[in-house]
């Protein structure tokens, strides 16, 4: 499917996404840093972490989000870690997957 994002804020400890089908997808912050897709915190070819998750502050905030060419976000992190770009369909996933789940409709 097509998840777009239409809106995405900060709750607390959450990241909130509201997506155009009208779902919303909550992740903790930390958790979303800890699944950083990028090649230094995460092995290309195995998908195996690379990230020690003890080195994320437990108090990592995103300190900016932008939207990449129609398919991503990239978040800049408290940490200064700003190399993570988040595809939409990856955030999708984890939102479903995860324990966020707070959009109210059972799958
Ligand atoms: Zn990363």
């Amino acid at each position: 499917m097509d998840a777009i994002p239409v809106n995405v804020r900060q709750e607390g400890a959450d990241l909130a996404i509201d997506w155009q089908d009208g779902t919303t997808s909550t992740y903790k912050v930390y958790d979303l840093r800890c699944a950083c897709p990028c090649a230094s915190c995460r092995d290309e070819v195995t998908g195996e972490r690379l990230l020690n998750p003890a080195n994320v502050p437990k108090d990592i905030a995103p300190r900016r989000i932008q939207s990449v060419g129609n398919y991503a976000l990239k978040i800049e992190w408290s940490d200064g870690h700003d190399t993570g770009i988040y595809a939409y369909d990856r955030l999708w996933t984890l939102g479903a997957n995860g324990a966020g789940a707070a959009n109210g409709t059972s799958a």
